[in-house]
């Protein structure tokens, strides 16, 4: 299927006219207070940027700040840093060894707190042992852990040895740790012997050695002891964390690497497809996600800073390893489900360890207002000062919910829109300067150039069309591993090279604020209207019945598409013909007689990715009749089944 223009149909989008200033206290005191920034960039990006870069340690200054041979961009040409000196090293020695880095609360109730000293030292430790088992700069390391410190550390010393890391997210499967192990090429594998999950030992490693039965490149495994459940351990190959730790010096020297030398290579969600192997490099990937931390989560010194994403993610890496610690943050990290032991667990840790800045992503947003209000109001969050979203668009109704329920009217809402490939936060509202407005993702960051761009690649000043980066940023991407074919198609492809195509469909507002309104391959046309999932998806949302809504175009002979509509009741709500009809009559007065769904489909669950986002290709899939395509980041196949099901029932 081509993708449609996303052009809405729509102008008046749900709740425009919904506008929140932040509070004036945060105002004052934030660290992004008025427009100068932008004004800067304006004036010369290369040179704002430059600027940024200058907030880390260079052992080596650049000699030159951009060298764009479209689509290839290298950023600080000749600078010389390491990633980890800069997220552990410096702090120890502008004093900051005592503070507190990590606090590490276990699903089961196990703690740790961790000082930058402490980190520093296991980092070391670390790197030392894993150049004892011969991994060199540029060699590839795989990291395939529950949410421990451990995972930190691992991602740290491979980047102070210049080993790149490919982080597999812990609840992947045998056969998905295997594929990203082969494609990196991976040498050596970092995993655990299990972790919790929702009050049960996921076992890791067995699922590991079902991989490493087809993966011919790892010579290595060391093991972190986390639940002491029985493993096999095979002589030779695998080597337990406290052993390999424990006869090597505390002391590694950093390796001095290129700017463009390769931090790190993540695969994607895989949402829209086959994940695509995205590779970072290190200075203007560190130059991004710092400065965007400072602006984004307007960091202070005695906040207590905590991003809900898996490590395993991209959200993981700029927003809990190299963002923060580059800033010297304190943060949580946690390991296990938010509805362990109970639906409060998130509430408890934010009581317990006074969180000033929260960062979550929608899906968790959804399920929360699903669970119920009395969960949050049982717990004190008035530690909290600021809030954060990112994954997917937010629905203007689990924004509000965020807003008020967990934020109590105090806290700004950052939603922000980025991707794996653009490394850090492009487009958001700054906290403390710029006004929010519910579910629209705000105004692109000083230095990042985005537009709306129609089919001729022609820019959009207002309404929709496909959104686009239109010059070079320091975090972007540097290609697709092994497959720089892959990368030119998918990312420059669109309009002859011209410009950077996000896949993601997108409408500026009167004030410049950006509204995403979908993937561009799941936008329908409904009777030659284009209409766009996230608007239908939000005016469900809207209904209070409704949890979570996911739409998609079902192929209809007289319309083109017609909108299937699957949707999760909230709980004590009845299915059935009545509330049917009632949701299409919702849809139908929010955005008009075009959008009102044909189907409505009542359900438990839809897929998601691994990392939460809802898959809406295989309800595609599902409502056509058709094969299933790549299903290797679904979270739970079973879902796909049952709806199954319940489609050709209905
Ligand atoms: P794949 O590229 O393999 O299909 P993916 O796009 O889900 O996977 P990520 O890089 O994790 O992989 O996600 C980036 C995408 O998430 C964006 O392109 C966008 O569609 C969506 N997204 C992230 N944050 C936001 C946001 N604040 N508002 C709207 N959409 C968002
Ligand atoms: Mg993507």
């Amino acid at each position: 299927m081509s993708p449609h223009v996303p052009k809405t149909e729509v102008d008046d989008l749900l709740h425009e006219d919904r506008v929140f200033e932040p509070p004036l206290v945060f105002k004052n005191n934030a660290n992004v207070k008025d427009h100068s920034l932008y004004k800067q960039a304006q004036k010369n990006r290369v040179m704002f940027w430059e600027q940024c870069a200058k907030r880390l340690h260079w052992s080596k200054p650049w000699s030159k700040a951009l060298q764009w041979d479209k689509p290839f961009a290298k950023w600080f040409v000749g600078g010389k840093l390491n990633a980890s000196y800069n997220c552990l090293d410096r702090h120890i020695k502008a004093n900051f060894g005592k503070k507190t880095a990590i606090l590490w609360e276990g699903e089961n109730g196990d703690e740790r707190k961790l000082t930058y000293e402490e980190v520093y030292l296991e980092v070391n430790k670390l790197a030392n042992a894993i150049k004892v088992l011969g991994i060199n700069k540029g060699d590839r390391v795989a990291i395939y852990l529950p949410m421990v410190p451990e995972a930190v550390f691992a991602m740290l010393a491979c980047s102070r040895i210049g080993a790149v890391h490919t982080v597999v997210f812990g609840g992947f499967s045998a056969e998905a740790l295997k594929d990203r192990i082969n494609d990196a090429q991976a040498k050596l594998l970092i995993t655990a012997d299990g972790g919790y999950r929702r009050g049960s030992a996921v076992a890791l490693k067995a699922t590991a050695d079902a991989a490493l039965l087809h993966t011919p490149s790892i010579q290595d495994t060391i093991v972190v002891k986390r639940t002491g459940a029985e493993v096999a351990m095979k002589e030779g190959r695998d080597h337990w964390y406290h052993d390999v730790v424990r006869h090597v010096p505390n002391y590694c020297q950093p390796e001095e690497m290129d700017s463009e030398d390769l931090l790190f290579i993540l695969y994607t969600s895989g949402t829209t497809g086959k994940p695509k192997g995205i590779v970072h490099t290190t200075g203007g990937y560190l130059t991004g996600v710092n400065s965007t931390t400072h602006w984004v989560f307007d960091l202070k010194p005695s906040d207590v800073f905590w991003c809900t994403a898996d490590v395993g993610w991209v959200t993981g890496h700029s927003y809990i390893v190299y963002g923060p610690m580059s800033n010297a943050a304190t943060q949580v990290i946690y390991e296990g489900a938010p509805d362990h032991p109970q639906r409060d667990r998130f509430w408890k840790i934010i009581e317990k360890y006074k969180v000033s800045i929260f960062y979550t992503a929608p899906t968790a947003i959804r399920a929360f207002m699903k669970w119920g209000d009395e969960w949050p109001a049982g717990s004190d969050l008035s530690s909290l000062r600021l809030l954060g979203s990112v994954g997917e668009p937010i629905n203007p109704e689990a924004w509000m919910w965020y807003y008020e329920q967990i934020g109590r009217h105090r806290c700004p809402v950052v939603d922000t829109w980025w991707q794996t490939e653009t490394g850090a936060i492009m487009i958001t509202t700054l906290p403390g300067l710029s006004a929010m407005k519910p579910g629209s993702a705000g105004v692109p960051l000083p230095g990042v150039d985005a537009q709306i761009l129609n089919e001729q690649g022609e820019v959009i000043a207002h309404g929709g069309g496909f959104l686009s980066l239109t010059s070079p940023w320091p975090s972007m991407l540097r290609g697709i591993w092994r497959d720089p074919e892959r990368y030119q198609q998918t990312y420059w492809g669109k309009w002859e090279g011209k410009s950077y195509f996000a896949g993601d469909g997108t409408k500026r507002d009167q004030d410049g604020y950006f509204w995403f309104l979908g993937r561009v391959d799941d936008i329908m046309l409904v009777a030659g209207h284009n209409i766009s999932t996230a608007e239908v998806e939000s005016a469900l949302v809207d209904n209070h019945m409704v949890a979570e809504a996911a739409v998609v175009g079902v192929r209809d002979d007289i319309k083109g598409q017609a909108i299937a509509a699957f949707v999760i009741l909230k709980e004590g709500h009845k299915r059935g013909q009545e509330t049917e009809e009632v949701l299409k009559n919702h849809v139908a007065t929010k955005i008009g007689a075009i959008a009102r769904p044909s189907r409505v489909i009542f359900t438990a669950d839809v897929p998601k990715t691994r990392s939460g986002k809802i898959m809406r290709r295989l309800l595609r899939d599902v409502a056509e009749g058709r094969m299933l395509g790549d299903v290797t980041t679904l979270a739970d196949p079973a879902v796909v089944a049952l709806l199954k099901d319940k489609y050709d029932e209905a």
